[in-house]
């Protein structure tokens, strides 16, 4: 088919952002009388979900210390609970399992969650949380643990078949998903910074609105559109910190034990909230005994029929290299270079075992399939969700992003009808202004 000269709004990216921005955007164009999906095309240089929404775990949580996310977190669970069946969502729930370093913050987390109407438990006390836990696993048997947050909502999602679902809802009110198609540089008005066509390498379409949601890929796109490569940020301490690099490469590392899924249900026979454990007691080898690390650490994990077993990840590690070095393709399990070793499955069967004595001498069932992927980050490790040369706007969610499927609707809000008070505090001004997000204990750059 060939490609239009010109469409309304150019939406670059088939995953969970493009894809819920595409969808939100072609209702609220038609509800309001102003068109509909006719005027919305997504392009995508691969494939529907090909990038990082295809590999991602799925996990779908309120968890956040930063009142923002946690506030825009609530609307996403909203999005997903819309229609559990289309996202391919299992609302079983999460749990954030912690030491005793991270007890106050995961505090101020419930007390905000009940400020909000977010349906969760606290539990505190190393003796509570061993009762709490042993009540719902009776092989329960970490150590180190000090509290409980149990969030009734949220759980998690099977990653291409939500995506697919997104899609679906897309095309079915008339947006129009071209695949294969990259999107190569930008042309720009005369007299404006303002983009008037995206060039591919299959042609130019011109355009009045172009969204970004380009997921790891976005340092490139960043470049294209000749963004500021670095930052000045007005620290907490109000002094400003010149040159700091707008983006970085984290390694995610996860993976699946290939043992029957139901193995992880609950002492009364139900399929069981996501486990996120952190904690500072060491960690020993589930092989050998020898000493893992004595330094916090943190896993998460799910039974989950479509992985095929037990599947979850541990702490990501960070990319020592310039963005502009890092191999982004081919991405998540063809790189050969960003996939999991044996080193993360000793550590992390290790972890399973240290949690669950269900999974103590499983590691021979690691299921040694390449996993894992990149994310790229932005100086804060949190969103940027923001307008920038005039009529490009740019979902960078800084691997938060799975989750955030209800980001498309506020973006598509934006882009009709003003501003979202929810999108506010993601804005790049923030870095120049110093309104910084609050920072956890939490060992993972996403917390
Ligand atoms: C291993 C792993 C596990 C994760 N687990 C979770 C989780 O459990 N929960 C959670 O909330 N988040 C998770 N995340 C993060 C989450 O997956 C991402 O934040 C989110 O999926 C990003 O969505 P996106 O739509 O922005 O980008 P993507 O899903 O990456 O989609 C971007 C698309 O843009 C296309 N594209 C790129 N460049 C171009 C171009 N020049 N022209 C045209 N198209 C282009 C790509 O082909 C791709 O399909 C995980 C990430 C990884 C890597």
């Amino acid at each position: 088919m060939a490609l239009p000269t010109h469409v309304k709004y150019l939406v670059i990216g088939a995953g969970i952002h493009g894809l819920s921005t595409a969808w939100h955007l072609a209702a609220k164009l038609e509800a309001q009388g102003k068109g509909g999906g006719q005027n919305v095309l997504v392009v995508d240089k691969t494939a529907i979900a090909a990038g990082a929404s295809g590999i991602a775990c799925g996990v779908v949580r309120n968890n956040y210390f930063q009142p923002a996310m946690r506030e825009l977190m609530a609307q996403c669970v909203e999005v997903w609970e819309s229609d559990p069946k289309a996202f391919s969502y299992h609302p079983v729930g999460y749990m954030q399992i912690s030491p005793e370093s991270m007890h106050a913050d995961v505090a101020t987390i419930y007390q905000q969650q009940q400020a909000i109407g977010y349906d969760s438990t606290f539990i505190e006390g190393e003796a509570e949380s061993m009762a709490y836990m042993k009540g719902l696993f009776s092989d329960w048997q970490a150590k180190g643990i000090t509290s409980v947050l149990h969030e009734k909502k949220g759980g998690y999602a099977n990653n291409t078949a939500s995506i697919y679902g997104l899609a679906k809802k897309a095309e079915n009110l008339g947006v129009r998903i071209v695949t294969g198609l990259k999107v190569t540089s930008f042309q720009y008005g005369h007299n404006s910074a303002a983009v008037t066509a995206v060039e591919t390498d299959r042609g130019v379409i011109g355009c009045d609105q172009v969204v970004v949601a380009v997921g790891p890929w976005v340092s490139q796109l960043w470049n294209l559109l000749d963004l500021p490569r670095s930052v000045t940020i007005k620290g907490r301490d109000g002094e400003l910190h010149h040159d700091i690099p707008m983006w970085r490469y984290w390694a995610l590392e996860e993976g699946t034990l290939g043992v029957d899924p139901e193995l992880q249900k609950t002492n009364d026979g139900k399929m069981p909230p996501v486990i996120h454990v952190d904690t500072d007691a060491p960690l020993h080898s589930d092989v050998d005994g020898s000493l893992i690390t004595d330094k916090l650490w943190g896993i998460y994990y799910k039974p989950d029929f479509n992985f095929g077993g037990i599947q979850g990840g541990a702490m990501p590690y960070k990319v020592d290299k310039p963005v502009e070095e890092v191999e982004i393709d081919p991405y998540g399990p063809e790189s050969p270079e960003f996939i999991v070793d044996d080193n993360f499955a000793h550590m992390w069967c290790s972890a399973l075992a240290f949690c669950q004595k269900r999974f103590e001498g499983q590691i021979g069932k690691y299921k040694k399939e390449a996993s894992g992927g990149l994310g790229c980050f932005t100086p804060d490790s949190f969103p940027v969700f923001d307008r920038f040369r005039e009529n490009v706007y740019v979902i960078a969610d800084s691997n938060h992003g799975y989750k955030m499927i209800g980001v498309g609707k506020l973006v598509a809000e934006e882009l009709t009808n003003g501003s979202s008070r929810l999108l506010e505090p993601f804005r790049f001004s923030r870095y120049a202004e110093g309104r910084l997000h609050p920072v956890s204990h939490s060992p993972f750059p996403w917390s």
